[in-house]
């Protein structure tokens, strides 16, 4: 390609020239570019990706981690202290200040690890045609002069110049705002024409809503419109849920509550009982860097991450953050049967023809099987109905087999692969029809119209049309059927029986049939699909249902979820398939045609009592969502194509199809199921719960432990004994423990019965009745043991600085006992799995033990601290002080649990 194509004027005026101009000037053909010269351009022109949005800066992010109100709080205090001569508070203080900045430093950078891995499984693909093959890359490797297609769902992965549409119609909002669809085709238009009116041309960015057309790229990455008005598409922000919102909040208003308390009682305490201002400050100092939680915020952020990459590494991609709560709360999963809940391997098992009923033998891909009628086997050429079928289903197709390495696998949709197959042991092989009987035009399948169809020229050159499609719509368009001998009139009621028949088997339904049509001129329209065909016959596929689906349908069942399968299929089929699953077992199902004519109150009444859902089309599943919602469900809905884009918006949790689903599905969904499996959005689901039960257990950790340090101090100064902290010893608790012990909460796999509880309601409030007790409970046990054994040994004769020694060794002690507490909400610790199952919780303790025997024993610490070496007998008080907490919350635990309490509270 000369420089002079990469003028701007001429590159910006691509809409101006012809598809043909178009592609000579940028050296393209039908066959697209070589695999050598798509290389070069891609060093020439660079990826075709969007710069990533700024990101801040390492330094930057560093300094932000300073904009914290506790870290104001304490810079304030080091000043004050360093202006009191208190240089060693100033220097425990600043330590303390730059330890929990490195910290959230570090944890978001974790946190953004982790969004970037998300945003790289996302990536989007694309179809080109490269060196005369049609391939699947990703969208990033396109270059211009490439030749793509485009299909309903997809976003158009660069600037396109379209050489051929059929029916295009596409949306594009993302450019220009405009959010009806725009009908595209080839023609030029004028150079001056706005972005809007380039019916020509197909923008990086927008979506297809309907049809197909395939592209030249004449842009890419930054140079496309989308690039130049420097826009990224809709991205995965900020790591954030309602849950972390709220607990910011509340860790916003509890430290401005004990800011306001801590200056109140340094004005009572020095006013009122005259305490010298230096030593009330210290005082104050040390409540207010005891009671607040300053990890909080920061290591939810960091469980949230873990638990997403958790998700990920299952292959649920969480798009939009806030839906691993809600996925916690899912009481209706709505699910597609297709590839989801069946496994998308299918085989053709039955030809029905008018008279005979033929069974295929063999499963899988490989086409090996004969042909039988009742177990006789027989020659496909002695039935013409059956040939002729056969041939129909064969050429009307826009499938793929291939042998590789003795492996036969189909490319494009299993069910068209499916009757390729059952060509091949007929001995049709889809070469020799591609050139015996060309194909002149195609209607393209599309799950609202239910058919494909496509015309050919046979080998004496008369012209053909062949349908496949679903039995009700194909029937519709026939007038006469194949006998064995000659064509005669329809006789539909032995067709819909033989259907109901199949269907009720589990077999999925396609019909076929052909029409010798006059001689065509011009490309096939849908008028030439209304009438006029013979059928030919039914074909009854086998699609098996999962194996992994049939467990998680029944894990879902019991975490009290119903499980709903809203499928294109038949009914009879759907409702054979939903036995299997124990979907739906001795209902009766429901039609989309009979939800489209019920009224919104009849919908709910039937939304909640059926759970098969048949010949349902996408405006269905978003009647349906709205209709369970309206009776107080939280609903998780599945999608994959652009028209399921309205209901998985709808939905609480939209889960879209990763393998098989559109981009437009996926753009519109909370999640995105990597494997298409249903299995992977019940293992969502645990995963879901299992975050929020992190995020819950390390808030019933971190509270009482910064509630009991706050209780100690403040029952000093109300008593009016001496602190049995001092600020730099209540900071280096916080330092040592909170932030390091807290943390390996967040790596806590799900517990066993997280799927055995019943789904979370929503809006449920976190920090309410049992929340309270617990944290009130604990926080009253750590002070007792703290200021107990500080007081006990007072009143011993033993020096200030030993008993206060004891009282920090006796928190940390109580802290760490507490973390294996914390590991479990309601279950017993108090064995094998409990005491060792999570390694992280085992190594933060053992973190902490060699930090805090420093802190007893070296002699530089007891300059910072003023700590004094423990005898063993002093040791023996401080474990026997952290086994109170551990003993007392397990036997909270026992009582909640022998009340029945804890089924109540984990709504079991
Ligand atoms: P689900 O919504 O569970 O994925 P589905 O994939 O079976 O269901 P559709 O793909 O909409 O739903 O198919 C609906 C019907 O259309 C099928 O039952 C079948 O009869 C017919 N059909 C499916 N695929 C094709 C195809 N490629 N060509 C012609 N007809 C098809």
């Amino acid at each position: 390609m000369s420089e002079r194509h990469l003028d701007p004027v001429l590159s910006a005026g691509w809409h101006a020239l012809s598809g043909d101009e178009v592609g000579q000037i940028l050296q393209t053909g039908p066959d697209g570019l070589s695999d050598d010269e798509a290389l070069r351009r891609l060093g020439q022109y660079g990826s075709n990706r969007l710069a990533p949005p700024a990101r801040r800066g390492p330094l930057a992010r560093l300094l932000m981690q300073f904009h914290n109100i506790l870290l104001y709080v304490m810079l304030g205090a080091a000043i004050i202290t360093a202006a009191l001569g208190h240089w060693i508070d100033t220097g425990v203080l600043l330590v303390a200040v730059l330890i929990n900045v490195i910290i959230g430093f570090i944890q978001e950078g974790k946190a953004e690890t982790a969004l970037d891995a998300i945003r790289a499984m996302l990536s989007p693909h694309a179809t080109v045609i490269r060196a005369g093959h049609r391939r699947e890359i990703d969208a990033a490797g396109l270059v211009p002069g490439d030749l793509v297609f485009l299909s309903s769902g997809d976003r158009v992965p660069a600037d396109l110049r379209l050489v051929s549409v059929r029916e295009l119609r596409i949306e594009e909002a993302a450019l220009t705002g405009e959010s009806l669809p725009i009908e595209k085709g080839t023609e030029p238009v004028g150079v001056d024409a706005a972005l809007g009116d380039r019916y020509g041309m197909a923008y990086s960015g927008t979506f297809v809503v309907y049809g197909q057309a395939m592209g030249i790229v004449v842009a890419t990455g930054s140079k496309t419109e989308l690039g130049r008005i420097n826009q990224m598409l809709a991205d995965i922000r900020r790591m954030s849920t309602p849950l972390l919102r709220q607990i910011d909040e509340f860790g916003r208003v509890l430290a401005l509550t004990i800011i306001g308390l801590s200056a109140a009682t340094f004005v009572l305490g020095t006013l009122w009982r005259d305490h010298a201002p230096a030593e009330m400050f210290m005082m104050v100092v040390a409540l207010a860097a005891s009671a607040i939680p300053e990890g909080l915020p920061a290591i939810m952020t960091v469980t949230l991450a873990l638990g997403v990459q958790r998700m990920a590494r299952r292959k649920a991609i969480v798009r939009h953050l806030p839906a691993v709560e809600t996925l916690g709360s899912v009481t209706v999963i709505c699910s597609d049967k297709t590839g989801t809940l069946t496994c998308n391997e299918m085989t053709v098992q039955r030809f029905v023809c008018a008279g005979h009923v033929f069974d295929v033998g063999g499963v899988g891909y490989a086409p090996a099987g004969d042909f039988s009628i009742d177990d006789r086997i027989v020659e496909v050429e002695h039935y013409p109905a059956l040939s002729l079928a056969i041939r129909a289903g064969v050429l009307c197709s826009d499938a793929r087999l291939r042998e590789e390495d003795g492996l036969w696998r189909v490319e494009g949709d299993p069910t068209e692969g499916a009757l390729l197959v059952a060509g091949r042991k007929a001995g049709f092989s889809q070469h020799a029809g591609d050139t015996a009987w060309p194909r002149t035009d195609a209607i393209p399948f599309e799950s609202q119209h239910r058919f494909m169809a496509t015309s050919h020229l046979d080998p004496d050159g008369d012209p053909w049309i062949f349908v496949k499609g679903a039995p009700e719509r194909i029937l519709d368009m026939c007038e006469f059927q194949l006998n064995h001998d000659g064509e005669r009139p329809l006789d539909i009621d032995y067709w819909r029986r033989m259907a109901t028949d199949t269907a009720a088997q589990g077999l999925r339904l396609l019909a076929l049939a052909c029409k010798r049509s006059a001689p065509v001129a011009g490309p096939l329209s849908f008028a030439d699909a209304e009438h006029g065909y013979v059928f030919l016959a039914l074909v009854g596929i086998i699609d098996p249902a999962r194996e992994e689906a049939i467990d998680a349908v029944g894990e879902c069942h019991r975490a009290g979820i119903r499980v709903k399968m809203i499928t294109g299929d038949h009914g009879e089929t759907a409702r054979a398939i939903g036995a299997q699953l124990a979907i739906g077992v001795g209902k009766p199902f429901i039609t989309g045609a009979e939800v489209a004519v019920m009224d919104d109150a009849a919908l709910r009444r039937v939304a909640m009592e059926l759970d098969v859902f048949a010949r349902a089309s996408p405006e269905h599943k978003l009647r349906l969502v709205k209709a369970l919602q309206d009776d107080g469900q939280v609903v998780a809905m599945t999608g994959d194509g652009v028209n399921d884009a309205p209901a998985l918006k709808r939905a609480d949790v939209g889960v879209a199809m990763g393998l098989k689903g559109t981009e437009a599905a996926k753009e519109a969904a909370d999640m995105v199921i990597a494997d298409d499996n249903f299995a992977t959005i019940a293992t969502a689901v645990r995963e879901g719960r299992a975050v929020y039960d992190n995020l819950k257990k390390f808030i019933l950790f971190m509270l009482p432990t910064n509630g009991g340090e706050a209780l100690v101090v403040i029952a000093a100064i109300l008593f009016e004994l001496a602190l049995p902290l001092t600020p730099a010893q209540v900071l280096w608790i916080n330092m040592v423990t909170s932030s390091t012990l807290g943390l390996a909460l967040a790596f806590e796999p799900a517990e066993g019965d997280v799927m055995n509880r019943h789904p979370r309601p929503p809006g449920e409030a976190l920090l309410s009745g049992f929340f309270i007790w617990r944290v009130l409970m604990v926080s009253v046990l750590m002070m007792t043991g703290a200021l107990g054994l500080f007081l006990w040994e007072l009143d011993m004769g033993t020096s200030v600085e030993t008993a206060r020694t004891m009282a920090v060794d006796a928190v940390v002690m109580a802290e760490m006992f507490y973390l294996l507490n914390s590991r479990f909400i309601f279950a017993p610790v108090t064995n094998w799995k409990g005491l060792t199952s999570n390694r992280h919780v085992l190594l933060a303790i053992t973190a902490c033990i060699p930090l805090q025997i420093a802190y007893t024993h070296a002699d530089f610490m007891h300059g910072i601290f003023n700590s004094t070496a423990l005898t063993p007998m002093e040791w023996s008080k401080v474990v026997a002080a952290g086994l109170l907490v551990f003993v007392v919350a397990e036997l909270e635990k026992f009582f909640i649990r022998r009340s029945g309490l804890a089924a109540r509270l984990s709504h079991a």
